[in-house]
């Protein structure tokens, strides 16, 4: 008798043990086992995995994961393996061997995920390879690094829009938690996704309360913060430089907080020490620079704090995000004062890019800026920025403690004409 293919609620619940699937992922998976394109934006913690995940179980073939970043992909095959999920990567961490015996299982159709770094998709030679085996979707993780002038640029995505010359017939799904217009629009044009079914889920996350707090003394500020909110807990400080993120975590460690910094400068096998303790300990504390965090995923994150501006919304809603992904009440807390917006400005005055590439990074500050000054709520400031219209939340600083609007416009005339 032909063995017939599972169902993708067949998959979810003896594969991944879930109930049922959430939001809009039914629809998506749907799409994409029928062989059509999806653009799928969802919020961080949303559940974007299972949207390619499952349809590379259900579709016949190896389902061909592109995503951004290398150390990330070890833990997602691990945790497929987990699972009885037959996963694997090709990156630049593997010997020859390794990268045979990954190459060999794919060709003989023994993969039912196989995760490749944007890189490689741009050579000739592994298109040819992955010819030769037969394709059940594309996916394109991160799907925003294909906006050139977004806040996280990778040139090897736009290498990605090819793709469809060389597979016509196989479905791409690109998946991305930053929700802009205009990021959408380069998704779809860059990729080539003029045909997709496009996929817009509510970026509210009602369970974050957004705090922003005038600058005084910063690392006093948060020592308050984290001592009397975060006592305990796990959490996320960024901070703009190495030099802020080392002085930050020693001031921390000496006030008692079980702190540890991370940043890009920090030796690759102490950097996955410090993720691996974050991920497993109780109540840590990293203070880090935004290398820090693409792709974590744990649940009981119950803060993120800024201590310096970050530099758009979009980064400043992608590093929120990762605080209460278990949908437990959690806080995203920053601090910013007119030094930051002085510094800004600089950083972008010298920035090498040219006039509009400058001008879009002051976009960027502005909104920012804009969120950081308002007297109605936060949340409603945030979804709005997003495209999506919503209600005073209530639960926001802005909401709770209403400042007073007359106080609030002459420091931003001040700061919006520096
Ligand atoms: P994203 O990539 O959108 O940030 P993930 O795919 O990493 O989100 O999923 C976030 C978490 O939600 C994971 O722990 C995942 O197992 C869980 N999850 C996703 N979909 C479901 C579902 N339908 N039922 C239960 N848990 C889910
Ligand atoms: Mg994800
Ligand atoms: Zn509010």
């Amino acid at each position: 008798l032909p063995e017939t293919a599972p169902t993708a609620l067949d998959v979810l619940h003896s594969v991944f043990g879930f109930e049922s699937f959430r939001g809009e992922q039914q629809a998506i998976v749907d799409q994409v086992i029928a062989g059509g394109d999806a653009v799928v934006l969802m919020p961080t913690g949303g559940g974007k995995s299972l949207c390619y995940q499952v349809p590379s179980l259900v579709r016949d073939g190896t389902g061909i994961v592109i995503s951004p970043l290398i150390a990330l992909m070890q833990d997602q095959v691990d945790a497929l393996l987990a699972v009885g999920v037959r996963a694997a990567f090709l990156n630049s961490t593997q010997d020859a061997v390794e990268r045979d015996r990954v190459e060999r299982a794919y060709l003989a159709g023994e993969l039912d995920l196989l995760y490749v770094a944007p890189e490689r998709l741009s050579s000739e030679s592994t298109k040819r390879f992955l010819a030769n085996g037969k394709i059940a979707l594309f996916a394109i993780d991160e799907a925003h690094c294909v906006s050139q002038w977004g806040h996280d640029f990778r040139p090897d995505y736009l290498a990605l829009g090819e793709l469809v010359e060389r597979w016509p017939n196989v479905p791409r799904i690109a998946l991305t938690a930053t929700a802009t217009d205009a990021t959408h629009r380069e998704i779809t044009d860059r990729l080539h996704l003029g045909n997709a079914a496009h996929f817009v889920a509510s970026f509210d996350r009602p369970n974050i309360q957004y705090r922003i707090v005038p600058k005084n003394e910063p690392r006093k500020q948060l020592v308050e913060f984290l001592t009397k909110e975060g006592a305990g807990q796990a959490g996320i400080v960024y901070a703009l430089s190495r030099n802020t993120v080392e002085k930050t975590a020693a001031h921390l460690q000496a006030n008692g907080i079980n702190a540890l910094p991370y940043h890009a400068g920090l030796d690759a096998s102490l950097r996955q020490r410090t993720q691996s303790r974050f991920l497993r300990e109780d109540g840590i504390v990293i203070v880090a620079t935004i290398a820090f965090g693409m792709g974590i995923d744990k649940p009981d994150v119950r803060f993120v704090a800024h201590i310096d501006l970050p530099k758009s919304v979009e980064g400043y809603y992608q590093e929120t995000g990762r605080a209460g992904r278990d949908g437990e009440p959690s806080v995203a807390w920053l601090t910013y004062g007119l030094q930051d917006v002085v510094q800004q400005r600089r950083m972008i005055d010298e920035s090498p890019g040219d006039l509009p590439h400058r001008r879009r990074m002051s976009a960027h500050l502005d909104a920012m800026l804009a969120l950081c000054e308002t007297v109605e709520c936060r949340r409603t400031n945030l979804l709005s920025y997003f495209g999506q219209p919503s209600e005073p939340c209530g639960n926001c600083d802005t909401c709770l403690d209403p400042p007073e609007v007359w106080d609030g416009t002459v420091p931003a005339q001040k700061l919006l004409s520096t």
